[in-house]
């Protein structure tokens, strides 16, 4: 039998990755971990985890108003990015230096490198030191995409939010799906004017067409200019722009400059230019001419799949670019695996944890273990937050009758203070089998309500099940529990 440097090579160090390499440590294995940009990856170092603690942050400004209704003698001056900023980048180095001292810990060797696929059992440094390795997991991820567009990288994506020294005064999001939604929330609330324009009918295709409606109303209540139908036809830096340099949306001094960009390694390839971004004039799909300091470009990710060798080993590769692989997340090269959102199966972090750990259990525990793509539950992270599970009403409707159980209503802290911010509880029961097939929220904190409505969801509960739980009175979620009567039957 061939002896290799290692039992496991893996590429990539984002959550998939670390947590398949840590994992397949334990028992017993010897693992090699090659991260080319900074430990933790999408999620901890240019995603969820800033993006979740710039939703803490933002929300500082509606509390005060809320309070002061309540009788709270309260003010609420500017947000001050240039406060918050170094703490959110100093916790993103805590947080990867809690990555690698996992790794470290399980005995993990990591290297500070990209790597690249050789052949089935061999991947190359960025020195061009070989390693051999009986497997080899590719966890390397996605990036953004912009769309093709002349000047288009003129535009920001996900990546460069976190990196702005300054808090520009105005921009234009592209896109309507998860990322789009929740920076216009984000920087609406820090008080940028924020514009978007998606091209589809509502924003956040796919999920729950009654969901849908009532975030981007109560975005717009919260004062994002939201344009759907709509795309950018043109763009160009404002001071080419074809009738000379116009005002922004606002009388918005030009933004504030984006600051150093993490090396510019191949994960983070598509960041812009520093020297480049700054106010882009934009002509829309409809006519309309603006300037805005930046215009974020949220249209999408895809696998990073570019010059890592997969073809050349022989790899299967999707239309996408994505790593076509078994639910055993196995590729047709059989020492070579892949997870995550390289694969481009369910693009969450959870997901690419599960398939990181059925990983190893297939492989280094001898207990073949498919990942459940199944009812997996998920927020969007936009105020109010957006929490869903399973089918929404259309696509339920298409497999057979349903009831639908949904309402909407001011809560209570809300009619007192006469706000106008509404909720959402909506459960999709099918007639046959009394399971409940979807649950959709729009409310604050609907992540972690959808989180353990997921619990019975997946259990298989039915309508009944949720009649017999006893409400928690009062709250937002006992509606769940108290609806009664079908809204409709289809
Ligand atoms: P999404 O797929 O959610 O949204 C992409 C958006 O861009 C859509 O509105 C799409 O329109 C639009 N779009 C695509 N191409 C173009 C184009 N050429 N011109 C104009 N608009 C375009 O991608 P995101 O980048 O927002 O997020 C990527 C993934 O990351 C998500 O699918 C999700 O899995 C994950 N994610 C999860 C989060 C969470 O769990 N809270 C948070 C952030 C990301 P259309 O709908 O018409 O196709």
């Amino acid at each position: 039998m061939a002896d290799y440097d290692f039992d496991l090579f893996v590429i990539g160090g984002g959550s998939g990755g670390v947590r398949a390499a840590r994992m397949a440590a334990q028992t017993g294995a010897t693992v090699a971990l090659a991260e080319e940009s900074r430990l933790g990856g999408t999620c901890v170092i240019r995603g969820c985890v800033p993006k979740k603690l710039m939703v803490f942050a933002s929300k500082g400004a509606a509390a005060v108003a809320d309070a002061r209704k309540f009788g709270w003698d309260a003010q609420c001056g500017a947000f001050d990015w240039q406060q918050f900023h170094p703490k959110l980048m100093a916790e993103l180095e805590r947080l990867e230096g809690v990555y690698r001292k996992l790794l470290d810990g399980s005995g993990v060797k990591i290297f500070d490198s990209r790597a690249t696929i050789v052949d089935p059992h061999t991947v190359k440094l960025a020195n061009n030191q070989t390693v051999s390795a009986k497997h080899i997991l590719v966890a390397v991820g996605g990036h953004p995409v912009r769309p093709p567009l002349e000047n288009a990288e003129l535009g920001l994506v996900s990546n460069d939010l976190f990196l702005m020294e300054e808090l520009p005064k105005s921009v234009l999001i592209v896109g309507g799906g998860y990322i789009a939604c929740e920076f216009a929330c984000i920087l609406r609330n820090f008080g940028v004017d924020v514009t978007m324009y998606a091209r589809g009918a509502q924003i956040l295709k796919g999920f729950d067409d009654e969901a849908r409606g009532l975030l981007s109303e109560s975005m717009r209540q919260c004062g994002v200019d939201i344009h759907m139908g709509t795309s950018i036809q043109e763009m160009c830096g404002a001071a080419d722009a074809p009738s000379g340099p116009r005002p922004t949306g606002s009388d918005a001094t030009m933004g504030g400059p984006v600051g150093e960009r993490e090396s510019l390694s191949h994960n983070d390839k598509s960041i812009t230019d520093p020297k480049a971004a700054g106010p882009v004039w934009t002509k829309a799909t409809t006519g309309v001419e603006k300037v805005f300091d930046h215009v974020i470009f949220a249209t999408g990710r895809a696998p990073s799949t570019d010059g890592l060798g997969l073809k050349e080993a022989g790899v299967t590769l999707e239309r996408s670019g994505a790593i076509a692989v078994d639910e055993y997340s196995q590729t047709n090269v059989p020492s070579i695996y892949a997870i995550g959102d390289v694969t481009d199966r369910v693009p969450l972090t959870p997901v690419a944890i599960r398939e990181g750990m059925a990983f190893v259990e297939t492989v280094f525990k001898g207990n073949p273990t498919p990942v459940d793509h199944d009812l997996i539950a998920s927020a969007v992270f936009t105020q109010p937050e957006l929490g869903s599970v399973g089918l929404t009403e259309d696509d339920a409707a298409r497999n057979g009758p349903i009831e639908v159980y949904s309402t909407s209503f001011r809560p209570m802290n809300q009619a007192f203070i006469d706000g106008t911010a509404r909720v959402l509880m909506k459960l999709i029961v099918c007639v046959d089998t009394r399971r409940v097939l979807g649950c959709h929220i729009v409310a604050p904190d609907a992540g972690e309500l959808i989180q353990m409505i997921g619990v019975a969801i997946k259990m298989g509960a039915t309508k009944e099940d949720f009649d017999r739980t006893c409400a928690v009175h009062p709250t937002i979620s006992e509606e769940l529990m108290t609806m009664r009567e079908p809204s409709r039957r289809t």
